[in-house]
């Protein structure tokens, strides 16, 4: 009966501490709530025990929290700071092209206001097509070049810039003055080269008729005249590329003056000009064609292509060399390839190939009668046609130029057959 009373008294003691227990720790909790719903009170209430420790943890956790909210504001305060002092125009969009920010430069040449702007889709505030095209392109490799909303005489270099989480920074820079010293330029060699075409070709005219007279009276003169007629040629060959040249760069291919051209009968006529070229070379010229296959493009501009690319292989392969044209298609497109064991190209070189005048060995390409333009007239005819010029090269081993051109300019005619000559 007594050891009944004592633990009966016993369990009600241990239910008081129990509930004592507990309700100290709803108090704290209550305290932790109220502490945390405060967001400007810093300093946590004080606690004891593992309480004292959890207040502290927690209250060193919002400080870190507090001090990494302050750095990046900083940061973002810092970004902003520069990028509205960038000359550039930058402007910040979501992932659904919409305005989030805009920077100064941006307000001027893109006529952005941020007060209106930010939140709405860029493509219903910079309308020009080619930009539209640009930005739902998922490719931003290349810059675009467009006018300036603003003003049509300002010419803007834009660049989208993916980041972060689907973002997109947009950049645009002025380059007026860029594009009017190029122009500046392509005007100059243009109206140079029509200068001087008229007085060469009487230069020219005046040299044919004395030449002539150089098994008669002229005897004396007759090395003197055939270099005088061979420089003069030379002239006329780089006046009349340079023209070429800046017609290409001037003029913009029309889709108009695309037809269809047939590539094979061009190649036929190329080799027999090849093999009049080779002459005492005695270049062994294979030509594999597919006679089906032609092309959407401008004749003139296609057989410069073509007989610039095997004429070098000519004038770039020692004697008794073979030089193959092959001209086929595959599910990439058609190709055109010309392959040489001639003197090769050291790889140094390959990547400026296509620059005016950039010759590897600048006597032998004026020796040959070269005039360093060929491959630069290669290279602008081919971006016209959305085609790429591929070279791969050995040194003395020989060298092959390939031009890839899509699918799309593909033309097949029916009922003929691939023919090897
Ligand atoms: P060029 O009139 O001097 O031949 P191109 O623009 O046609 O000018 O070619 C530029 C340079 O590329 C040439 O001077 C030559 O050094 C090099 N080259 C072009 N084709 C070949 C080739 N098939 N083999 C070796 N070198 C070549």
């Amino acid at each position: 009966m007594v050891i009944g009373f004592v633990i009966e008294q016993l369990l009600a003691c241990l239910l008081i501490a129990l509930a004592v227990y507990l309700g100290w720790h709803l108090h704290n909790i209550n305290r932790l709530a109220r502490w945390l719903n405060k967001p400007g009170k810093f300093h946590p209430p004080a606690g004891q025990g593992i309480w004292a420790e959890i207040f502290d943890r927690i209250y060193h956790l919002q400080q870190k929290n507090r001090d990494r909210k302050k750095k990046l504001a900083k940061y973002i305060a810092r970004f902003k700071e520069s990028t509205a002092a960038m000359p550039d125009a930058t402007v910040v969009l979501n992932r659904y092209d919409q305005i989030e920010w805009v920077n100064k430069a941006a307000q001027e040449s893109l006529g952005l206001q941020p007060a209106k702007d930010i939140g709405q889709h860029l493509s219903n505030l910079i309308r020009h097509p080619s930009f539209i095209r640009y930005l739902n392109r998922k490719d931003y490799e290349t810059p675009l070049e467009i006018p300036a909303p603003v003003d049509e005489q300002q010419q803007l270099s834009v660049r989208i810039i993916p980041y972060g989480q689907n973002q997109r920074l947009l950049i645009a820079r002025d380059i007026t003055r860029i594009k009017r010293l190029e122009q500046m330029r392509r005007d100059f060699i243009s109206n140079i080269s029509h200068e001087l075409r008229t007085p060469l070709t009487v230069i020219h005219g005046y040299l044919e008729s004395m030449q002539d007279e150089a098994d008669g009276p002229l005897a004396e003169w007759h090395d003197t005249l055939e270099m005088m007629m061979r420089q003069s040629g030379r002239m006329q060959n780089i006046v009349n590329d340079l023209l070429m040249l800046s017609r290409l760069e001037n003029e913009e291919l029309k889709p108009a003056a695309r037809e269809e051209v047939p590539v094979p009968s061009q190649l036929y006529a190329i080799k027999e000009e090849a093999l009049v070229l080779s002459a005492e070379k005695e270049h062994r010229i294979t030509l594999e064609c597919d006679n089906e296959l032609g092309l959407y493009g401008v004749q003139n501009e296609l057989y410069s292509v073509f007989s610039n690319l095997v004429f070098n292989a000519v004038r770039y392969t020692p004697k008794g060399g073979n030089i193959t044209i092959r001209w086929y298609h595959d599910e990439a497109g058609a190709h055109l390839e010309v392959t040489d064991t001639g003197i090769g190209i050291p790889p140094q070189h390959l990547p400026r190939l296509t620059e005016r005048f950039f010759r590897v060995d600048v006597g032998r390409s004026r020796d040959i009668g070269g005039t360093g333009l060929g491959l630069a007239i290669v290279k602008h005819v081919l971006e016209r046609h959305q085609a790429k010029l591929r070279i791969k090269s050995q040194v003395n081993r020989g060298s092959t130029f390939i031009c890839d051109f899509p699918a799309e300019s593909m033309v097949i005619y029916p009922q003929q057959s691939v023919i090897k000559m």
